[in-house]
Order: structure tokens, then C-alpha cells, then sequence
């Protein structure tokens, strides 16, 4: 079980994904971490799946380390807006207005 001093980490089996694409079992939730994407590591070190229950008190915490991860992928969480996109750069056509 997760003690209170757990630390919530990006699980290492499906790196943050919940899921994993196996050749035999082909795509299910991770086992590890029960399709949660992050488990937590008790005072021991040891890891445990995060208990459902816990998860509200965990979703700050959850939150931060998926906006870390996805950061991590190059996600910025905005998207491009029309006169930062390069195709509409190269076509002189930037839709900001300013024809
Ligand atoms: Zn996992």
C-alpha cells in the first residue's frame, strides 16, 4: 500500500501512458500502474498502483507531472496560432489581419 510519505512518480513500465502495446497480449492498461500512467514509490522505495481513492487528493500533484511529461514531448499545451505556422507563412497568407 502507498504510506503518506508515497511520492507519486511517472510509472516505468508505460512511461507515463497507462497503456502498453505488448506483442503477445497485444494493447491493454498497464499493469503496473493500472492504466493510471503514474504510481507511487513508498518510504521503502518500493512501488504500489495509486489506490483509486486516492487519486482526488493526488490530482494537483498528477496533474503537474502529466503537464511535466508532455513538456518533455514538445507539447506546449497552446496551440500555433494561424500567423505562427509555417505553411501560412510560406504562402504569404497569415490571417492576422494585416492584408
Ligand atoms: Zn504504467
Amino acid at each position: 500500500m502507498c504510506d503518506d510519505n508515497a511520492v507519486p512518480v511517472r510509472c516505468p513500465s508505460c512511461d507515463g501512458y497507462g497503456w502498453i502495446s505488448d506483442l503477445f497480449d497485444g494493447e491493454g492498461d498497464c499493469d503496473w500502474c493500472q492504466g493510471i500512467g503514474y504510481i507511487c514509490r513508498d518510504s521503502k522505495g518500493v512501488d504500489h498502483p495509486i489506490p483509486i481513492e486516492h487519486l482526488s487528493a493526488l490530482a494537483e500533484t498528477l496533474e503537474a507531472l502529466e503537464a511535466e511529461r508532455l513538456r518533455e514531448l514538445g507539447y506546449t499545451g497552446q496551440a500555433k496560432k494561424p500567423w505562427d505556422q509555417a505553411i501560412r507563412q510560406a504562402r504569404g497568407n497569415l490571417l492576422d489581419g494585416k492584408d
